[in-house]
C-alpha cells in the first residue's frame, strides 16, 4: 500500500497538543509534514454584539497563538516555515488547508480542551465528516 506523501497536523494548543504531533509525526513516517492551529473570529464569539474594534486583539491572539505553534513545532523538530496560523470555523479551514495543499492524511485528537473522554470533539467530528482524504483521530488522554 502506497505511504502518505503529505500530512496535515491540527492543534487547538492545549497540553494534548503534543501527544498528537507525536504520534502524527510517527504515522506520517518521513513524509510531508505541516502544522495547524485555527483561532476563531473573536466576532463568532460574540456575534457582534460588543460595540469596539477587536481588529486589535484578534491581531494579538494570531501573534500569541503563532508564537506558541512556533514553540511546539520546534520542540519536535518541524520547521517554523511548515506551519500555518488561520482565522476562520476550525473544521472547515482545515479542510480547506488540506484540500489547498493537497495532503492525504489529516491528523486531529479525538479531543481537545473541553473534550470527554469517550466521545470524539465537535472539531475532530466535523473534520472526519467530508473530508477528502484519510483522517486519523488520536485517542489522547485529558490531564484532568
Ligand atoms: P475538539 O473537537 O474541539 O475537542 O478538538 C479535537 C481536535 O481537533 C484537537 O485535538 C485538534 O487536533 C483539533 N482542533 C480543535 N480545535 C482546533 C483549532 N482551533 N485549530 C486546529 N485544530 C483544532
Amino acid at each position: 500500500m502506497a505511504k502518505y506523501q503529505k500530512s496535515l497536523i491540527a492543534v487547538d494548543l492545549s497540553q494534548e497538543s503534543s501527544e498528537v504531533i507525536e504520534r502524527g509525526l510517527a504515522v506520517s513516517n518521513g513524509c510531508n509534514v505541516s502544522l495547524l492551529h485555527v483561532i476563531e473570529p473573536l466576532t463568532f464569539a460574540y456575534g457582534g454584539d460588543i460595540p469596539m474594534d477587536l481588529s486589535e486583539v484578534q491581531e494579538q491572539l494570531q501573534s500569541q497563538a503563532q508564537e506558541k505553534l512556533h514553540k511546539l513545532a520546534e520542540q519536535h523538530g518541524i520547521k517554523t516555515a511548515d506551519c500555518q496560523v488561520v482565522v476562520g470555523q476550525p473544521a472547515s479551514e482545515i479542510h480547506r488547508i488540506a484540500d489547498e495543499a493537497e495532503v492525504d492524511l489529516i491528523i486531529v485528537g479525538s479531543h481537545g480542551r473541553s473534550g470527554l473522554a469517550l466521545l470524539l470533539g465537535s472539531t475532530s467530528n466535523g473534520v472526519l465528516h467530508g473530508a477528502n482524504c484519510d483522517v486519523l483521530a488520536v485517542r489522547v488522554h485529558p490531564s484532568e
